[in-house]
């Protein structure tokens, strides 16, 4: 244990954001990294409890967080990155876009404030990079036998990282330009800083992994040719076919997907060639947002940023509590209000309130009809939206982003030649370990959890990378 009583002494303390002024001003990252100093007073606040729900029950990855909080209090940094290291291969994605599970399980916040665990985090990696310590994973003797990783989001890369630390060779293909997945495409740049990818890329890359780019395999390569040449191929293609919204007006021009709207953005950002017609802008625009997700807060943040005159994000579901809902008791993850950095920056937000159709001039989108719902039990018993009388209203809306989540996989041919057998949810199926229906072929992260976290991303593709390795070593 660290310091006994640490947490008594010492309240939590978050270093915050930049300035709203500034950061609206470009899309650097917008969270302040703690001191050194202040990393580890917090690191003593951890108590070392007995049975450490943050590591069992609450990080998908079970970081060994008491052991690392320990390390970084006694400034041990080098045993600290050590214990890190041990579980999670990215802990510099983690530390950045985790929702942290970990914190929503801490025994301190049964009747305090949790431990910052992700700062921590975020502070022995850097430290990390910092001193030189993190070098590329070489295997101690390469091995026969060569694995494709079809996908490089955050699945793919930890299945890479994986078997190629076992010795065996990893080729990933990617139909994007870049490699990253979502961590490139999807979030934002002030959440996430693209060089801290290339960073691992390179990483990776010293480690024996190849990448090939902008191949996708069913179009620019055939299944065959993946198993004619590979020992076990696994499949991280995402899940990312967005939900529709299917009400009158839907056909007008300026009505996009979220992800459309972001990864033209993160293109453009990333130095990619994007044209006039490719690049959708906010700037000057009366936004509207359906979603009042964590993708509806990253399309408010870059309207935001690109000059919206208004954005408005409208959510279905009724407002959360502000605390911790009797719904979901300590230590699971609580369903509470949560209120983003973006949320902070401006919009308005509204909940329970549903579309009910687009108006236009024939062409383009210039407002949306909306209304109130109740939401009360349906003939089934099951919460159902119930629209209120007289709570109709209109706001205008020269751009609408749609971010109401991902119904499942988009249509893969390689997936279909193969012959792989999909689960009741449309999703790849497999067992437990990673094994689809073809033999030899694994499947790890979105493809077969469905729309999930970068965390547990990761936790599925460096155990599904081990049973690969166990695979070719039989
Ligand atoms: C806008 C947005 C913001 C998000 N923000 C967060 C966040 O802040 N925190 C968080 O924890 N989670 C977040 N998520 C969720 C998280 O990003 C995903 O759960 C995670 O990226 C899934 O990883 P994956 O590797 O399974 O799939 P993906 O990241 O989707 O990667 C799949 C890759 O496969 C490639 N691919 C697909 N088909 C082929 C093919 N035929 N050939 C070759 N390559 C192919 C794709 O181009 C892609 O690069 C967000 C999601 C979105 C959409
Ligand atoms: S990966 Fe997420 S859940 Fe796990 S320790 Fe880090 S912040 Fe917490």
């Amino acid at each position: 244990m660290g310091k006994p009583g640490g947490f008594m002494e010492q309240a939590r303390r978050e270093p915050g954001y930049r300035p709203v002024a500034e950061r609206l001003g470009d899309f650097k990252a917008v969270e302040v990294r703690a001191s050194e100093e202040e990393i580890v007073a917090q690191a003593a606040r951890c108590m070392d409890c007995g049975t450490p729900f943050c590591h069992g029950c609450g990080c998908p990855l079970n970081n060994l967080i008491p052991e690392f909080n320990e390390q970084v209090y006694r400034r041990h940094w080098r045993e600290a990155l050590e214990l890190l290291l041990t579980v999670n291969p990215f802990p510099e994605f983690t530390a950045r876009v985790c929702p942290a599970l970990c914190e929503g399980s801490c025994v301190l916040g049964i009747h305090d404030e949790p431990v910052t665990i992700r700062q921590i985090e975020m502070a022995i990696i850097e430290k990390g990079f910092a001193e030189g310590w993190i070098q590329p994973g070489l295997a101690a003797e390469r091995r026969a036998g060569r694995v494709a990783v079809i996908g490089s989001g955050p699945a793919g890369l930890a299945v890479a990282d994986a078997v190629s630390r076992a010795g065996y060779g990893v080729v990933v293909y990617e139909s994007a330009a870049r490699p990253g997945g979502i961590l490139r495409y999807g979030i934002p740049e002030f959440k996430l800083e693209k060089w801290m990818i290339d960073r691992r890329i390179d990483l990776l890359k010293a480690q024996g992994v190849v990448f090939e780019t902008g191949v996708a395999i069913g179009r620019d390569l055939s299944a065959r040719y993946l198993k004619d040449r590979f020992e076990a191929i696994c499949l991280c293609a995402g899940a990312r076919v967005p939900r529709d919204l299917a009400i009158p007006g839907r056909e007008l021009g300026g009505i996009h997907f979220a992800m459309e709207y972001l990864m033209v953005q993160n293109r453009l950002l990333g130095g990619e060639s994007v044209t006039p017609d490719e690049f959708i802008s906010a700037e000057g625009k009366n936004v509207v947002i359906i979603g009042g997700g964590d993708t509806g807060s990253d399309c408010l943040g870059t309207a935001l940023r690109q000059g919206a005159r208004e954005v408005v994000q409208i959510e279905i579901l009724p407002e959360p509590p502000a605390s911790r809902a009797d719904s979901t008791p300590w230590p699971l993850w609580p369903h509470q209000l949560r209120i983003s950095s973006s949320h902070k920056e401006g919009g308005q937000r509204y909940w329970g309130m549903t579309a009910l159709r687009f108006l236009g001039d024939g062409a383009r989108v210039n407002g949306i009809d909306v209304c109130t719902v109740d939401w009360g039990p349906g003939a089934d018993g099951r919460p159902t939206p119930r629209p209120r009388t007289g709570s109709d209203r209109r706001f205008p809306a020269d751009l609408v982003l749609l971010a109401m989540g991902f119904t499942g996989l988009a249509a893969n041919p390689f997936a279909t030649e193969w012959g792989l057998t999909l689960n009741a949810r449309g999703l790849l199926a497999r067992d437990a370990d990673g094994n689809t229906s073809g033999a030899g072929i694994f499947a790890a992260g979105d493809m077969t959890q469905g729309a999930s976290l970068v965390v547990r991303a990761i936790a599925d593709g460096r155990q599904v990378g081990a049973r690969i390795a166990a695979y070719l070593a039989r």
